[in-house]
């Protein structure tokens, strides 16, 4: 059966059921080494073209812990979105596994690979993929509208409304909305859910310097204020400055790591320095 990436199959209210698909999850032991939450293990992703076929990733290892902030930085072409689409479970690998929660998640069936990501996971695009009719509120709420469960949800939204700065405009429709508070709501109906992972595929592109700054600044609020763990793919220095480690991707591998550390202040000038260095 051909695989899908549909993000929203409808799904009857009250059958969320993660004991099949999920183990437990990995939590730091005292000061020992925590365990991935997020693994990829030699993965390659051959895309076919007619007779021509496209090596997008050609045998990426990498692993992300929970509570730990990556970027993935690199060149346009180099494989970011691919890798993160296939740590999100947009799509499958062409060999070698993405382990989540300690389950390899490469081979799941099209319903669970939906569950996956609608339950487990929070993706950002580059476009903010709101629904123009409804207003801020409703938008953030879609995934309780669509799974049900919505009454004991607004406390997480009245939460997240806040965490990205948006209370007081909850009855703005999207295009009563500058740009980033728009890519701010799509932040917030990412977070509701209180996802494992956040995957964050380029969300400042749309966006101007002040905008982009205010979008940083709430990821970075989720992840200091609430260990959520994060993965963001830019190509820019300044967001991948707000990430613990970034993961330098060319030509389908990863060429480079860069551990930054966890920062009060996120000036790129170190890490445009070490980008240098590596002849970025
Ligand atoms: P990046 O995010 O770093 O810009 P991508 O992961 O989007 O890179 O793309 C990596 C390579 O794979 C590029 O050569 C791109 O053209 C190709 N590619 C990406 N998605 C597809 C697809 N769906 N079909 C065919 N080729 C693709």
């Amino acid at each position: 059966m051909p695989f899908t990436a549909t993000l929203e199959r409808p799904r009857a209210a009250g059958t969320t059921d993660w004991s099949d698909l999920r183990q437990t999850a990995p939590q730091p032991t005292g000061d020992g080494p925590t365990q991935p939450i997020l693994e990829a293990r030699d993965v390659t992703k051959v895309y076919e073209l007619g007779k021509t076929t496209v090596e997008a990733l050609r045998g990426v290892s990498m692993s992300v812990t929970a509570g730990e902030f990556v970027a993935l930085m690199g060149p346009s072409g180099s494989g970011k979105s691919t890798l993160l689409q296939l740590l999100g479970g947009l799509d499958r690998p062409t060999t070698g596994s993405i382990v989540f929660e300690g389950r390899d998640i490469s081979a799941l069936t099209d319903d669970q690979a939906t569950r996956l990501r609608r339950e487990r996971t929070g993706y950002i695009f580059q476009a903010f993929n709101l629904i123009p009719l409804l207003n801020v509120r409703e938008n953030i709420e879609l995934p309780f509208t669509i799974a049900g469960g919505l009454r004991d949800a607004r406390d997480r939204v009245r939460k997240v409304i806040d965490l990205v700065e948006l209370t007081g405009k909850e009855r703005h429709r999207p295009d009563q909305l500058s740009a980033g508070e728009q890519q701010r709501v799509a932040v917030a109906r990412a977070l509701v859910t209180r996802p494992s992972v956040l995957l964050a595929d380029e969300p400042t592109g749309n966006l101007d310097y002040t905008n982009s700054g205010e979008l940083l600044d709430a990821l970075w609020r989720s992840s200091e204020d609430g260990g959520q763990t994060i993965v963001l793919v830019t190509h820019d220095a300044r967001a991948a400055a707000y990430a613990d480690r970034v993961l330098v991707i060319g030509d389908g591998h990863i060429q480079e790591e860069i551990t930054l550390g966890r920062r009060a202040d996120h000036s790129a000038a170190p890490l445009i320095d070490r980008l240098a260095q590596v002849g970025l």
